[in-house]
């Protein structure tokens, strides 16, 4: 089944305009002179670079989404932002349930559903991200928790066209040490075997499920050429043009 690899940066709460408008500007000019490009490319930048980085990637394949949004459509939610709002900013995607959400806003599996829900509602697609501890791996517990992760936080309606998985093991994420290819690999499998047993085969197979975790050009190709990654969410990697351009080279 061929799934189309997404190569999605998350820059987490990094970047002032000039940053934004030199990443996204220098990421929009080489896929604009990239002739079919076998990825498809996003960028996740902090709120109040989505817009500018929406207009200066416009026309050139470089996708546009945010790194979180509420589970309300609007209202009385101060500091919060709406899908549609990041829709209407020029967003196509949005993360949600990314591990430092988890951790610095104790985000629940229920309450990243809620948000996915609103997400897919509002027109966007979701990036849905799941992922063990280290206690938890050293445990014996990895496959177990991504499971329920995973039970826990899918949206209603998620389809293969709307719905992206990522696994990001917690103790490979900003830390330089990445999971091997057999490790990820693992995982994948067991989450794409409990998609199937949610969504049916025929989704689960075109449902793409990303890695992140410290990947690098040097690591990317290793990961990516793994039969069930389909792409990467990269943190720090995803914050020069050149490190994020071979990443994509990777595929
Ligand atoms: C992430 O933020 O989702 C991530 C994987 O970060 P890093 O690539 O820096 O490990």
């Amino acid at each position: 089944m061929a799934r189309k690899t997404l190569i999605a940066g998350n820059w987490k709460m990094n970047g002032l305009k000039k940053d934004a408008r030199a990443l996204a500007g220098g990421l929009a000019r080489k896929m604009k002179k990239t002739k079919r490009p076998p990825f498809e490319m996003l960028i996740c930048p902090p709120f109040p670079l989505l817009g500018l980085a929406a207009e200066v990637t416009r026309g050139s394949g470089v996708k546009v989404g945010a790194q979180d949004c509420h589970f309300s459509a609007s209202g009385a939610h101060t500091g919060d932002t709406s899908a549609a709002l990041l829709k209407n900013a020029g967003c196509a995607y949005v993360i949600v349930g990314h591990s430092e959400r988890r951790t610095d806003h104790a985000e629940t599996d229920k309450l990243i559903k809620a948000k996915a829900e609103a997400a897919l509602a509002a027109g966007l697609k979701v990036i849905v991200c799941i992922g063990e501890t280290l206690k938890e791996r050293k445990a014996g517990q990895t496959l177990a928790v991504n499971r329920k992760q995973l039970r826990g936080s899918l949206p209603a309606g998620a389809t293969a066209a709307n719905t992206v998985i990522a696994y990001e093991p917690v103790w490979a994420i900003g830390t330089g040490v990445v999971a091997t290819p057999e490790q990820a690999q693992e995982v994948h499998a067991a989450i794409r075997k409990a998609l199937k047993s949610k969504l049916g085969a025929g989704e689960a197979d075109k449902m793409r499920i990303l890695y992140g975790g410290s990947m690098k050009p040097g690591n990317a190709a290793e990961l990516l050429g793994q039969p069930d990654i389909d792409g990467g969410l990269i943190g720090g990697a995803s914050l020069t043009v050149a490190d994020f351009w071979g990443i994509a080279e990777a595929v």
